[in-house]
């Protein structure tokens, strides 16, 4: 097989690769691309790796693994070791928080009685006639439910939203009803079974707090509406048909901008 066929096979190690990522669209992508264009394309280039904050990337992981399994935690603890420890030798403080966050959902009845099925399943479909990949963090079909771990600075959070001047919560703030929506549709192409969404979420907080969250129907319309909108454009920019809008503001768009023109002083915030 060669090396681009490789990764369109979808396993645990090609799933995070970016040759992946090039084949197939994913929603962390399709949300990528609506914050920057400029931003994404230089990733899917190669030339470009935003910072992730590895750190907070890698306590999320840990946390994921412990429910996966023992062995995906185990196995998560000894490959990571060194970097979960002090010079001391003892535990980071985020792996202090990221433990207790994980008590606190263990030892939780509805979490236990909910958190049951198929863990990290990979499914793949099309969305509007594109490929599209998939990681359910829990799937149960008989149940006809998924579930999906989120860790979160606090539940109740409030983020400003410029474009529609409102205050939104995390759920808006990172567009997990597009996550979710997307991974509704390939499990029904895979499966054939249309499956409600919950998140699971988690505060990252000392003492962590805990909700379970629905998804109303409308904000699974409105996460389809906007693939259909934006999928087209999207598909231009990623083939090279379209030249990739800057948005301005993020770290890419900082660090590559080459001044131009004089702003006022009044035109500096929106
Ligand atoms: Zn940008």
């Amino acid at each position: 097989m060669d090396q681009l066929a490789i990764h369109r096979v979808l396993n645990k190690k090609t799933y995070y690769t970016i040759e992946s990522d090039r084949y197939y669209q994913s929603a962390t992508f399709f949300k990528k691309f609506m914050n920057c264009e400029a931003a994404t394309m230089a990733e899917l280039k190669g030339i470009y790796q935003p910072d992730k904050n590895a750190k907070a990337l890698l306590v999320g992981n840990y946390l994921h693994s412990y429910f996966e399994s023992k062995t995906a935690h185990d196995k998560f603890i000894k490959d990571h070791e060194s970097e979960m420890l002090t010079q001391k030798g003892t535990l980071l403080k985020d792996y202090k928080v990221a433990d207790s966050m994980i008590a606190t959902l263990a030892d939780d009845p509805m979490f236990n009685n909910l958190y049951v099925g198929d863990k990290e399943t990979i499914v793949k479909g099309k969305i509007g006639g594109v490929k599209w990949k998939g990681k359910i963090d829990c799937l149960n079909l008989e149940r006809k439910i998924f579930l999906d771990l989120k860790t979160t600075r606090e539940i109740d959070r409030k983020y400003w939203n410029e474009d529609t001047r409102m205050w939104q919560s995390f759920m808006d703030e990172y567009n997990y009803p597009l996550q979710m929506y997307v991974y509704q549709q390939l499990i029904y192409q895979k499966f054939g079974v249309m499956c409600t969404p919950y998140i699971i979420a988690v505060s990252k907080q000392d003492i962590p707090a805990k909700a379970v969250i629905s998804i109303p129907p409308k904000r699974m319309d409105q996460a389809r509406d906007q693939i259909e909108e934006m999928q087209q454009r999207v598909e231009e920019v990623k083939n090279g048909l379209k030249e990739p809008m800057r948005c301005g503001k993020c770290a890419y768009c900082r660090q590559t901008a080459v001044l131009r023109d004089i702003t006022s002083m009044d035109d500096l915030i929106s």
